[in-house]
């Protein structure tokens, strides 16, 4: 069968890779110590870092490696978990509040190392603009700053009126702000190449074009597609939005929702005297967030809207234009090159799901929108936990990770209702 699997042709990160050789599909059955399905940021670091320790690891990616969110997203890395520190305090305490956020940052000296060490190639950046977007915000997000600073000790953040807002980003459309020096943006797919590259060179086994149809193999942990089969003593779970039917009880707590992105035509983005000056990553305080950054060929990446279904909009180069316009209305004539859209996984209270489901069975996903650091590390999380040591697991397992109301079936509908208020109070 000939394997027809690639990146979306619509994509700007897809145009700006060199064509990775293809990982030959699974042919036939084999052992391994860990079987991964999934070869997005979570499979490609979990296999990274366990075949780094000598295991024996085979991965199984349904498409291309980073054919899902990871060669798809914002390429936004943001500091801290997905809910701020108010929100981690009020429900769990200030120790907990501060042990998430150390992990969070552990999470971006992770990735960094991992670039580096790897010399992976990814127009990493650093600088990213919270922009805010309700003048009755600014006073509780300059709080929120001085919060940062003070206690939680991380000295990179500074709070931003809206005359340096205007001046970072190019844009009149935000009351003030503040800047994360601390985080960054990055070209994700170029990211996922150079992570299946080390994972490969460590040993890794990855197989592209390999969708695995069940799970387990006579009580065994396995991974099973239409032409192989991988036994092996553990299996990781990492197929995020894209787990479709293969695992009810993770499938009821994570909840598949798509988000969309284009590129411009180059106008000059990123230097000086364009939008986005210095270069810096931006998103917005909407709860429907509006999120952006300079490619370094000068064009502007903007991410904005959601939809709930498989289904694309129609036109999604108009569906994410729209968002565009109402921060940028003076590119109103400016070309759009490249949209896209991919599907990511959020949770019910938006913390990562990352959980040893049963002996032998581990999964990692649901971050939220915040996956460009913290899904590799969940990779790491695992590959930890396989070896013997779950502290970090244990740190985000703790947490009861609900199920969606309505099952796997009616959650979608019941979360777009819920999301159209929450669009609707964006606008209020
Ligand atoms: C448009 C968009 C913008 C985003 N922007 C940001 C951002 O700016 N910053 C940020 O932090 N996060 C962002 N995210 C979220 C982030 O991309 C994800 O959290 C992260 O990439 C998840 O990585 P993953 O490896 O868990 O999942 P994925 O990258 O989705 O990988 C899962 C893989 O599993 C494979 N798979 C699924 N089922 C099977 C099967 N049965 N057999 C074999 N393989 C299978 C899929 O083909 C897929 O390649 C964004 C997401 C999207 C979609």
């Amino acid at each position: 069968m000939t394997d027809t699997s690639s990146y979306p042709a619509t994509s700007w990160y897809a145009a700006t890779v060199d064509p990775p050789p293809r990982f030959a599909a699974l042919d036939g059955d084999t052992t391994a110590d860990v079987a991964i399905l999934g070869g997005g940021f979570t499979g490609l670091s979990a296999a990274l870092y366990l075949a780094e320790a000598g295991r024996d690891v085979v991965l199984l990616e349904a498409e291309r490696v980073g054919w899902g969110a990871s060669g798809r997203n914002g390429g936004q890395l943001h500091s801290g978990q997905r809910r701020d520190v108010d929100w981690l305090e009020a429900r769990f305490g200030l120790d907990e509040a501060k042990r998430l956020w150390t992990l969070a940052e552990e999470a971006k000296t992770a990735l960094h190392d991992i670039i580096k060490r790897h010399e992976i190639a990814c127009d990493y950046r650093a600088g990213l603009i919270h922009a805010v977007h309700k003048q009755r915000f600014l006073a509780e997000e300059a709080a929120y700053v001085d919060k940062l600073r003070v206690r939680y000790d991380y000295p990179h953040v500074e709070t931003l009126d809206r005359d340096a807002v205007e001046a970072a980003l190019g844009t009149d459309a935000y009351h003030g702000g503040w800047r994360d020096r601390g985080a960054g943006h990055l070209h994700p797919l170029k990211l996922a190449l150079g992570m299946a590259r080390a994972a490969a060179a460590a040993g890794a086994r990855l197989h592209e074009a390999s969708p695995v149809v069940a799970l387990g193999d006579d009580g065994h942990p396995a991974l099973v597609t239409r032409k192989g089969r991988v036994r092996a003593e553990t299996v990781v779970l990492a197929g995020n939005g894209y787990l479709d039917g293969l695992m009810p009880d993770v499938e009821a707590r994570v909840m598949p929702i798509n988000n969309y992105v284009l590129t411009t035509e180059p106008i000059g983005a990123g230097r000086t005297g364009g939008l986005l000056a210095a270069g810096e990553a931006a998103s917005d305080s909407r709860f429907v967030v509006h999120y952006w950054r300079p490619t370094p060929d000068g064009r502007l990446l903007f991410g904005g809207g959601e939809t709930f279904s498989r289904r694309d909009p129609r036109d999604v180069k108009a569906f994410v234009r729209r968002h565009m316009l109402t921060i940028y209305p003076q590119l109103a004539d400016a070309r759009i090159d490249y949209a896209w859209g991919g599907t990511l996984a959020i949770t019910r209270h938006r913390l990562p799901y990352i959980r040893k489901l049963a002996s032998g069975v581990y999964a990692a996903c649901g971050y939220s929108g915040h996956g460009v650091g913290t899904a590799p590390f969940a990779g790491r999380v695992l590959a930890e936990a396989i070896n013997g040591n779950p502290a970090r697991l244990d740190a985000f397992a703790q947490f009861p990770c609900p199920a969606f109301p309505g099952g796997r079936w009616l959650r979608a509908p019941t979360l777009a209702a819920a999301m159209t208020w929450y669009a609707l109070r964006d606008r209020l």
